[in-house]
């Protein structure tokens, strides 16, 4: 059995904990990593024979076309991270829809690909923000990867399943949805899916959650990083709260190496394809 591998490809000063202290007019003008960071994950799926699913940033993917074309040509699944990193909710129903369809046509502009999976910034789908599956489907997109059936103060949605089901929208149509990954640690749900969680967890606790979660739930997960989190040397934002710097800095250096063992651990693949190997999803309505 596979399970996805994910990257969430942004920027270090892109990421949603740091909104306060970068005005999004300021991001031309910072350093870029993500060209090099992006490379990194490439050479090391390559090293280990991985496809994986790169969930791109529109805003990156202007800027960086030959990445984009670079990943595609690797023969990875080239995805949407939507357009400008805006929280869902914090968008207005049209303003989503425009940068949902815009991001997607560049994306298969430069991959030559269909687009078919979409991820939110910051798994912005929750109860607030339900109508956004609806403008994902209506957009072409066979199936999300933004919800995280946890508890959390920026994202979080729970009550549907744990594991790929399809959603029943209230438009009438359907949306295949891969939830990141969670265990039940004596009826709590943990969050394992990658990421923060990743780097603070020791790397021992990380493969008990995944082999305990695979007893409960014998389905693919799915596993995300981002390219910054594997650059140790990148700048610090000024003025960032003490519980973003944490979430944020915390063991990045250990990141690479405990990547490098957990992809020798598990058999993973694109996002597309382990949806592709699963037989007919359970469908659930979140109305
Ligand atoms: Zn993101």
């Amino acid at each position: 059995m596979n399970h996805a591998l994910t990257i969430d490809v942004e920027d270090y000063f892109q990421v949603a904990a740091f909104n306060k202290n970068i005005e999004r007019s300021n991001w031309s003008s910072l350093e870029s990593r993500v060209e090099a960071n992006t490379e990194k994950f490439l050479q090391l799926t390559e090293k280990k024979g991985i496809k994986a699913t790169f969930f791109t940033l529109g805003w990156v993917a202007e800027r960086c076309p030959n990445l984009v074309r670079k990943v595609a040509d690797a023969g990875h699944e080239v995805a949407s991270h939507g357009y400008s990193h805006k929280l869902v909710y914090s968008q207005s129903h049209e303003e989503f829809r425009q940068e949902t369809e815009s991001s997607k046509k560049l994306l298969e502009d430069l991959s030559q690909q269909p687009v078919n999976g979409y991820r939110a910034a910051s798994y912005s789908i929750t109860e607030k923000s339900l109508w956004a599956l609806d403008v994902i489907q209506e957009t072409g997109f066979e199936y999300d990867s933004s919800i995280y059936p946890v508890r959390h103060d920026r994202y979080g949605l729970r009550g549907g399943p744990h594991t790929p089901y399809s959603i029943a929208l209230p438009n009438g149509g359907t949306l295949a949805e891969f939830p990141i990954t969670t265990v039940d640690l004596f009826g709590y749900k943990l969050p394992v899916g990658g990421g923060g969680y990743f780097r603070l967890f020791p790397f021992s606790f990380t493969k008990y959650c995944l082999k305990r979660r695979l007893s409960q739930l014998p389905a693919p997960f799915v596993f995300y990083l981002h390219p910054w989190e594997l650059d140790p040397e990148q700048p610090r934002i000024e003025g960032v709260s003490w519980l973003s710097r944490f979430r944020h800095y915390n063991n990045l250096a250990k990141v690479e190496s405990r990547l490098d063992a957990l992809l020798d651990l598990y058999s993973f693949g694109t996002m597309q394809s382990v949806l592709d190997e699963m037989n007919e999803l359970p469908v659930h309505s979140y109305t």
